[in-house]
């Protein structure tokens, strides 16, 4: 469908696709910014052009500074602004501004910090080829990557944390990782010819030996991380288009923002303002809800240090108190939609934190601000020749595309460098895959399932395991894995475990497996 809807005491504007009729919306709108829109357009068309053709080698690229402003006319303008300083330079009214920065959120929280270049180079990839989804989540792409992975024959290990990047002569020479669940396990070495850091950059020096941590510190030491998101999925009973949304997405505007200078300090203050997103995945097919029903998420910008010093009965209470206020400030704008509600859950900037070890929980890597944006971003392998870093914190940045892109810039780089010796091509035996043993109900509502035991593990009983089923027969809205009590003692020979039965693609394939199909458990934890 169209890019975005913004809603607004000023009215409601449509930004379509195509930068024509993008153009002719927003002068339908504004017409006394005509000039200025049309400029925006002209902008970010040719960052995008002229930031796509630019050249590789750093060499070339100096060779042709001096050249810069004929050949990337529109780079070198835009690398002199941010987007706030651009915006004030040639749009006069304050409400297209503010519309014009709609989406922020996913990209930064600061128009007056935000690079203009980081800015249009996907917003014009929005106007020009429209957004994509993926169908089923972005756990199908997470999947797909894997299997790629495991199909070249590598090995993708889950549950592992990696606690030293191992140095020596100058090279990187292993890795060593330890079971994230299992602290009983002892570690693991891998050696290696190559690493690739692909965690968030702070992280790292604390994986690495002198003198690479106390240099690493040092080049990061003045960066700014990028803002966090507080997200809140919902799941409807219905397809909430009755209830007036109309749009994919459609951004619901801070009470308090009156100008662009407004933005940030919204961002930064009351929830009953704080300005948001409503994204309906009906609108497109998502494949993320039976067709009966349907799924929605509220994006804002969010902040750690609003989370940070919570026990947490007072964590989850303050959770509740602003999911509470969303959905008020939801159904102010599509009237009844709240009462279709079938399911919530709100995730904060301490959730990513947690599950994704990013500082701050920052989900673009290092701000995009001027001095940290496009060829001033981390390359490769800038600390040691043989550690490449590809991330969201890397060149040249975050969002699936940005750190998509880090890889694959960082796989070219090692194909160039070429330090490869001769492949071990022994592959990783993971101890925690077992076969089932036995498949058997234990009353009409509970499945029993006995696996050999991993002879990793202890399983103990009351303790909990996450089951993970290697080949699930039914997948449809599901994941194929459950984190369940253990049901058998310390003494039993295989481990045992006991499915509630229910409709999910999860319970099916459970009752589909045969003896001998895998499963990885992992665990104990709780
Ligand atoms: C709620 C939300 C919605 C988003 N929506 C979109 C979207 O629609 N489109 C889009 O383009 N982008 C989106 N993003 C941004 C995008 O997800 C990130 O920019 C991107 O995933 C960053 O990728 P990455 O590989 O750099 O790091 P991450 O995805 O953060 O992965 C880093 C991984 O490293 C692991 N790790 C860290 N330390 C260690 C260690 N010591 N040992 C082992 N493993 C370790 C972590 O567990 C994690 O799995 C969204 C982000 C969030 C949080």
């Amino acid at each position: 469908p169209e890019f975005y809807a913004a809603y607004s005491a000023r009215g409601k504007l449509v930004f379509p696709h195509g930068f024509d009729a993008a153009t002719k919306a927003l002068i339908d709108k504004y017409p006394e910014d005509e000039k200025g829109i049309k400029r925006f357009i002209k902008l970010i068309a040719g960052i995008r052009k002229e930031g796509m053709n630019q050249p590789r080698s750093a060499l070339v690229r100096k060779l042709i500074y001096p050249l810069m402003p004929l050949l990337y006319p529109n780079l070198v303008e835009a690398d002199r602004h941010t987007v706030g300083s651009w915006l004030d330079k040639y749009i006069s009214n304050e409400n297209a501004k503010v519309d014009l920065v709609a989406h922020l959120v996913y990209w930064g929280d600061d128009p007056y910090t935000l690079s203009m270049f980081y800015y249009g180079l996907p917003f014009s990839g929005f106007i020009e080829n429209g957004g994509h989804f993926i169908k089923g989540g972005s756990q199908q792409l997470s999947d797909h990557l894997a299997a790629y992975i495991e199909k070249q024959g590598g090995t993708v290990l889950l549950g592992k944390k990696a606690e030293k990047i191992i140095t020596g002569n100058g090279q990187v020479t292993g890795v060593i990782f330890r079971d994230y669940f299992n602290k009983a396990l002892d570690p693991v070495t891998i050696y290696c010819d190559n690493v690739v850091a692909n965690c968030a950059i702070p992280v790292v020096p604390a994986l690495l030996d002198e003198p690479y941590a106390s240099s690493l510190k040092e080049k990061i030491v003045d960066k700014t991380n990028s803002c966090s998101l507080l997200c809140m999925y919902l799941g409807f009973n219905t397809d909430v288009e009755k209830f007036g949304v109309k749009h994919y997405s459609n951004v619901i505007e801070g009470e308090d923002v009156k100008s662009l200078k407004d933005v940030k300090p919204n961002h930064q203050g009351d929830w009953s303002k704080r300005r948001f997103i409503f994204v309906d995945y009906a609108k497109v097919n998502s494949q993320l809800a039976p067709p009966d029903k349907s799924e929605g998420v509220i994006c804002t910008v969010d902040y750690l240090n609003d989370w940070e010093n919570l026990n947490e009965a007072d964590y989850k209470a303050k959770k509740e108190e602003v999911a509470q206020i969303l959905l008020k400030r939801l159904e102010r704008q599509f009237s009844g939609i709240r009462d279709s509600i079938e399911y919530y859950e709100v995730s904060t900037s301490k959730t990513i934190q947690r599950y994704t070890s990013n500082p701050s929980g920052s989900v673009y890597g290092y701000a995009q601000n001027k001095e940290q944006t496009g060829n001033k971003r981390f390359r490769n392998n800038f600390l040691i020749p043989n550690l490449y870093f590809a991330s969201a914190w890397a060149f040249p940045g975050g969002g699936f595309e940005g750190s998509i892109t880090g890889g694959f810039l960082a796989a070219l780089q090692m194909n160039k460098d070429k330090i490869w010796s001769v492949a071990d091509d022994e592959p990783f035996v993971d101890q925690r895959i077992v076969p089932l043993l036995e498949r058997k109900p234990i009353d009409e509502n509970t499945l029993e399932l006995r696996f050999e035991k991993p002879a990793v593990l202890q399983a103990q009983k009351g303790k909990y395991a996450c089951l993970n089923l290697m080949s699930p027969k039914v997948t449809e809205l599901d994941l194929p894995y459950r984190w369940l009590p253990i049901a058998s003692s310390t003494k039993e020979e295989s481990i045992r475990f006991h499915i509630p039965r229910d409709a999910s693609s999860f319970v099916k394939s459970c009752d589909l497996m045969d003896k001998g199909d895998e499963a990885i458990i992992y665990g104990p934890t709780g």
